[in-house]
């Protein structure tokens, strides 16, 4: 196993790709490997029992196979799907200037998650319009001391620098769960449902107001927007604007400057939130759908549990109608709604989320390009009746079959 930290580790040393007997697909351990573009296999198992020191090695990410001691002919047909894959890469670098538009011209926004501020060279490669989700709290992972309102205070101005006056997305601290807080907070037998994310912050304000002020300081150097985490309760709400405007007003007391209109969002990542789209669409100024969680606690699957790895389904009907469901709320009450979970990052299911009016897409860089080239060839009209069919559909054996027409 692989924990997010230790991924953070692996950052600064090189190596060609990874393999792990658990895990999940979305867990922030794949999340990483995907935003240092690193091919890796989670969940295998078994594999601790079938590879030896120097064995050879073919990992293959994109469809999730290993090859022990692969045979010359073997090698050979992976180094030629390699090279065709880094053909398809580099042809794809053409789209970073053109315009994302679909084909009936509806502009379509895509923006790159990152997780640190080295991660910005790959955002403007990618040609982003702007950060959709900075996931802060790998600042505060790896370290027995957390990092001061100074110290994050530079790590945000400098991405909000990087980025020039594009739009920067800080998502307050989201520990818990499989990224542990550096502190001593006993974890729960069940961290995924326990003090996570906006609850762990809410529980302790002297870490929030310190990366609120943090936050707040940085919007004076670009178009800097805050996203909370796991928004569930009304109160819970209530509670986060009232930590915000605290913050806020200890700024205007110690005389220093911020964005007095810097937007604040919320991720719609748990059933409930999303069923109450409408009253958070109306108290904030933009929803953010976290897939990767809104999937984990819809079908109850543990994302980082390679044992119901399998029933992780971003199609079932039931994840499709909230998410639907929240992109109507949002465009009742006038407020955009983006995607930042790993599926808008995912070019099959690109037109699956136009057709249900998703209009903008975060995720990581690598993909961006891949999802551009999607949109490029869309016309939105023909994909709403099209999604409208996925959506109902409960047959498993004919949801490949509905996936291929959408992009066929
Ligand atoms: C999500 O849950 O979809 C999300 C974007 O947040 P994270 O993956 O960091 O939990
Ligand atoms: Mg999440």
């Amino acid at each position: 196993d692989l924990s997010p930290a230790d991924m953070i580790l692996f950052k600064s040393v090189h190596f060609a790709a990874f393999i792990t007997d658990l895990g999940g697909t979305t867990s922030h351990t794949a999340i990483l490997a995907r935003s240092m573009a690193i091919p890796s296999v989670m969940a295998l198992h078994n594999a601790r029992g079938l590879v030896r020191d120097h064995d050879l090695l073919i990992v293959d990410g994109r469809d999730g196979v290993v090859i022990v001691n692969p045979d010359e002919s073997v090698l050979a047909e992976y180094r030629l799907r390699q090279n065709q894959w880094r053909i398809d890469t580099d042809k794809l670098k053409r789209l970073k200037t053109s315009k994302s538009l679909t084909l009936d011209g509806t502009p379509i926004e895509l923006m790159a998650n990152i997780e640190l501020l080295g991660d910005v060279a790959a955002v403007k490669a990618a040609g982003a319009h702007g950060i959709g989700l900075f996931r802060s709290e790998f600042l505060f992972l790896n370290r027995s001391d957390l990092p001061s309102e100074d110290e994050q205070y530079e790590s945000y101005k400098a991405v909000a620098e990087a980025l020039d006056g594009k739009p920067v997305t800080i998502r307050t601290l989201d520990l818990g769960a499989d990224k542990q807080a550096p502190w001593g907070h006993t974890v729960a037998d069940n961290p995924a449902l326990g003090l996570r994310a906006i609850r762990l912050c809410l529980a302790e304000p002297g870490l929030f107001q310190t990366q609120l002020r943090a936050i707040l300081r940085a919007s004076v150097h670009g178009q800097v927007r805050i996203l909370i985490p796991m928004l569930v309760s009304f109160m819970e709400l209530r509670q986060t604007l009232q930590r915000i405007d605290e913050a806020r007003d200890s700024l205007r007391k110690d005389g220093l400057k911020f964005d007095e209109g810097i937007p604040v969002g919320g991720m719609i990542e748990v059933p409930a939130a999303a069923l109450s789209a409408g009253f958070f669409a109306e108290q904030l100024d933009f929803l953010s759908i976290g897939t990767n969680d809104l999937i984990q606690y819809t079908l109850a699957i543990d994302r980082a549990d390679d044992s119901v790895a399998h029933l992780y389904d971003p199609l079932h009907p039931a994840v499709l109608n909230l998410i639907q469901y929240t992109l109507r709320a949002g465009a009742k009450a006038g407020k955009p709604v983006s995607v930042c979970g790993e599926m808008a990052g995912d070019p099959l299911l690109t037109r699956l989320l136009l057709g249900l009016g998703l209009r903008t897409f975060s995720m990581q860089p690598a993909s961006l390009l891949q999802v551009k080239q999607q949109v490029l060839k869309s016309s939105l009209e023909a994909l709403a009746p099209m999604a409208q069919r996925l959506l109902k559909n409960t047959d498993p054996d004919r949801t490949a079959l509905l996936l291929s027409r959408l992009n066929g």
